[in-house]
């Protein structure tokens, strides 16, 4: 069975996130570790998340994929901006320890123009500072679609970021709308770009997939998600991805602009695409 799942509103804490994704046949689920706009988290709550951790086991859910904040920039160019999101990125990989042995996403950063080398080696030292060895969590780089000065919209610079923080809690969230807008053709060749993948950085670190179709045509390094077959990715391309042997067992998480019933109906077909 897939898993396969979408992004859920964590306002009202673990177990009702879980229970969400029940109700719309989702067995994983994403949700913004803390306001994706801002900085604030919500209160720890350790009975709750005992809850959650022991209904995602009765009910047999896959790694779920938390997300951190958009406005975490471990490379934006003032130190004491910098320090503070890597503040934020301690305490998001602190609390995964609630939820334990899942992954935890986010965009690498834009290095404002510092340039690609120097963003790099300050997203390398943010990791190397939060991630402590022994955290029951696998940090996932989201793979971007190179708009502006974004860190990630090439699988060389994933390559060097994992290289760089050298451990093996690193992986790669392979983002479908990002990478199709980065100039990776996984409409035409998608085992191309998957051996193109397995090359560089290897496919044993890519764990998640977030699938979204795009409103842009390819390599228009934009970032704008389209529902699953109505944008230039297409039906085909997502039912080449969950009937693929390596992908289809990954989590995959939806990010399309949907409410609840709209991922419901995505999450079914994409089900329903699923025959090997
Ligand atoms: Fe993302
Ligand atoms: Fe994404
Ligand atoms: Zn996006």
């Amino acid at each position: 069975m897939l898993t396969v799942g979408c992004h859920l509103s964590a306002s009202a804490g673990n177990m009702a996130m879980v229970e969400t994704a029940r109700k719309i046949g989702a067995n994983t689920f994403a949700f913004f570790t803390r306001n994706p706009r801002g900085a604030k988290a919500r209160a720890e709550d350790a009975a709750d998340s005992a809850l959650a951790v022991a209904a995602l086991k009765e009910h047999g859910f896959g790694k779920l994929v938390a997300h951190g904040s958009y406005t975490m920039n471990l490379c934006t160019a003032e130190k004491e901006a910098r320090d503070f999101a890597c503040s934020l990125l301690c305490d998001d990989l602190r609390r995964m320890a609630a939820l334990p042995d899942n992954y935890y996403n986010f965009h690498p950063g834009s290095h404002v123009g510092q340039g690609v080398d120097v963003g790099i080696s300050q997203i390398v030292d943010a990791l190397k500072t939060a991630l402590k060895p022994g955290y029951p969590v696998t940090v996932l780089l989201e793979t971007m679609a190179g708009k502006g000065s974004e860190i990630g919209g090439s699988f060389h610079q994933l390559k060097q970021i994992i290289d760089g923080v050298g451990s093996d809690a690193v992986g790669v969230c392979l983002d479908t709308c990002h990478v199709y807008d980065g100039g990776y053709d996984i409409v035409n060749d998608l085992d191309g770009v998957l051996a193109e993948f397995d090359n560089i950085v290897g496919l044993d670190r890519l764990k998640a997939l977030h699938l979204n179709d795009s409103k842009n045509p390819f390599a228009s390094h934009k970032d704008r998600h389209e529902c699953i077959g109505q944008g230039s990715l297409g039906l085909d391309t997502f039912r080449n991805i969950v009937n693929h042997p390596v992908l289809s067992r990954l989590p995959l998480i939806l990010e399309t602009p949907n409410e609840l019933p709209g991922y419901q109906k995505e999450i079914a077909m994409l089900r329903e695409m699923n025959t090997k």
